[in-house]
């Protein structure tokens, strides 16, 4: 079988979607493109990123499309250290996101308790054949236990991108980080 290499190019149309944010990747923009499998026929297809989202969420296709790319990659210093704490901590590459809990009826995946009405509390998926499923919420306290690190700020504001100062502080002290 040929060897799948993931890419890094410019989107040539605004029409695709990220598949790690679920926002449009605009044209021009450089976008990763993860090579799989075609479920539903023969060949393969292509998974779009923006960039930093394939470097949160999927570390391992950013950094083989990263090597494979020879074109300029702004960044790319900031990127690749990025993905390799990700690929160091297999669970981070789940992060999705924070929010304030909306009904206390959550219970957290690392310490398996009840996540408080209008806690922080981490959003996470799971990568599965191409796709990305939801998978629950942890505890903002419980990211350092249940990730491997509690250095998520940048990560969670990529992935939240409405919270104000006032909500990133609040984050960064129940994380503990
Ligand atoms: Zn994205
Ligand atoms: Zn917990």
């Amino acid at each position: 079988m040929e060897e799948i290499v993931h890419i890094i190019e410019p989107a040539a149309s605004g029409r695709a979607k990220c598949r790690g944010c679920g926002r449009t990747i605009a044209k021009d923009e450089l976008r990763v493109g993860e090579r799989i499998e075609n479920p539903f026929a023969d060949g393969l297809t292509t998974l779009w990123y923006h960039v930093q989202c394939a470097a949160y969420k999927r570390p391992e296709i950013f950094l083989a499309a990263a090597e494979a790319h020879d074109g300029t990659l702004p960044d790319s210093g900031r990127l690749v250290a990025e993905a390799k704490v990700g690929a160091e901590h297999r669970r981070l590459p789940r992060v999705n996101g924070v929010q304030r809990d909306p009904s206390g009826r959550a219970t957290c995946r690392s310490c398996r308790e009840r996540i408080g009405k209008d806690e922080w509390r981490i959003a996470l998926d799971f990568y599965e054949e191409g796709r990305f499923n939801p998978a629950g919420y942890i505890h903002a306290g419980c990211a350092a236990d249940y990730l491997g690190t509690a250095s998520i700020v940048d990560r969670l504001k990529h992935f939240t991108p409405d919270l104000a100062d006032s909500d990133v502080n609040e984050i960064r002290n129940a994380l503990g980080d």
